[in-house]
């Protein structure tokens, strides 16, 4: 695959354990929507999003009730053998609560801080310095996370002001766009003026628009070396939002910009928050800048191939492997990369089972009721009865342990393609 090479170069930023930036893989942040006042809740939702592979979880800190009960949600994350890094977000008294709990401002691994959301007027500069006092003391990073629903008004204004006494003023959005970099600037240089490390800071500038975003970004990568925090605010539900952040952020990885991304998905009421980290995970990994989980390749399907066993089929075996690759991933180095095709029928199935590591072309309408298997690049076997699925699962689980175990003298996938009850050897010429 032909995969970007040249990232921006950065600082480095260290979170907890954590590397962000320069040359360390571009990571995978979640947010919770729990009341962070609920410790419990907010510490099973943090475990189930580092469970889904979330490496930095940020948790809002709005008020004295969750402020209080940080270092708590960080105790029970550590007694059940989750250290992922908790970010604090922060808003309108940050300031205050940070001062007020120290034990909060240690147990957060990195502060977010807005700062068009620190206060008004004079007290803006002088709370965020506040915020980045405390930073410096228990020695912890910051992002400095502008918005455009939130954009500093003072800065907003002043350079609208500007913009309008100009011979041919610009537009609106363009200077809208340029206050949000300016503002980023701005900040990061006045939290080092206040003591904190170049080496601290991540910056974010988020919009909610696509073209916006992209516009933002790639003045704001040209104009630091800061890392940059990657996400469309507000990108909205379902597949809307998956598309949004998808379109805006591919063009911006694929320029090397970006090294980290939060993927901002509305829920349906009750749905599962781990959605954006899984959606975060499949943009790197369909890039080719990452590697999370193994890949199903599977084609559309269409009048070739009516029932709808090939749609299952296709479902359960993503689902499986969803469901093994927390295992494989720490028994079977490497096997995140695999690809696993399963497709419909004899036109593509057989070319495509063949690019793939291990892949099955399912019998279209009106072809012999046999599935063949490939094995890389070759194909090895022929299923066929009802128990294809769970047959292919068994070869599945063989190949996994074989191509990616250590050597052992029973060669697993040998024995399977050897065992009666379940070959029945190629016979056509697929
Ligand atoms: S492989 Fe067959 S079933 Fe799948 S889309 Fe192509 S023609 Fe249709």
């Amino acid at each position: 695959m032909n995969i970007p090479t040249s990232r921006r170069v950065t600082r480095q930023v260290k979170i907890g354990a954590l590397c962000l930036g320069s040359d360390a893989p571009i990571v995978v942040q979640a947010m919770t929507n729990t009341d962070t006042a609920d410790a419990q809740a907010t510490a099973a939702q943090v475990e189930s999003l580092a469970r889904s592979g979330a490496e930095l979880v940020r948790i809002t800190v709005n008020g004295h009730e969750a402020a209080a009960q940080v270092a708590n949600i960080r105790d029970l994350l550590d007694r059940h053998g989750i250290d992922v890094p908790l970010v604090g977000d922060f808003h309108f008294n940050g300031h205050r609560l940070l001062a007020a709990y120290p034990a909060c401002a240690q147990a957060l691994a990195k502060y977010r801080i807005n700062p068009g959301n620190v206060g008004k007027g004079a007290r803006r500069d002088e709370q965020f310095c506040q915020m980045i006092e405390i930073a410096c003391r228990h020695g912890k990073p910051v992002r400095i996370g502008v918005n455009w629903g939130s954009l500093d008004p003072d800065l907003l204004a002043r350079m609208m002001d500007a913009n309008a006494a100009l011979p041919v003023p610009l537009t609106s959005d363009t200077v809208m766009r340029e206050a949000l970099v300016v503002s980023a600037l701005d900040y990061a240089n006045r939290a080092i003026e206040v003591g904190l490390s170049a080496d601290h800071i991540v910056l974010s500038a988020k919009v909610s628009q696509v073209q916006d975003l992209i516009a933002v970004y790639r003045n704001l990568a040209v104009r630091c070396d800061y890392p940059l925090h990657l996400g469309l605010t507000e990108a909205g539900m379902g597949s809307k939002g998956i598309v949004a952040s998808t379109a805006a952020l591919a063009v911006l990885l694929q320029e090397g910009i970006g090294d980290t991304l939060r993927i901002s998905l509305t829920p349906k009421p009750g749905g599962e928050r781990a959605k954006e980290v899984q959606v975060a995970q499949q943009i790197l990994q369909t890039m080719g800048l990452r590697a999370f989980t193994p890949q199903v390749v599977a084609c559309p399907g269409c009048g070739r191939t009516t029932s709808s066993f090939f749609q299952a089929l296709a479902q359960q075996i993503e689902a499986y492997l969803r469901e093994q690759t927390p295992v494989w991933r720490t028994r079977y180095p490497g096997v995140e990369r695999m690809q696993v095709a399963v497709m419909g029928c004899v036109v593509n199935g057989p070319g495509e089972s063949r690019l793939a590591d291990i892949g099955i072309s399912l019998p279209g309408a009106g072809e012999h009721p046999s599935a063949p298997v490939f094995i890389d690049g070759e194909k090895v076997l022929t299923l066929k009865g009802a128990g294809i699925a769970q047959d292919f699962i068994r070869l599945l689980d063989a190949y996994v342990q074989t191509r990616y175990g250590p050597a052992t003298p029973h060669n697993q996938l040998e024995q399977l393609l050897h065992a009666s009850s379940l070959i029945m050897p190629p016979t056509d010429s697929l």
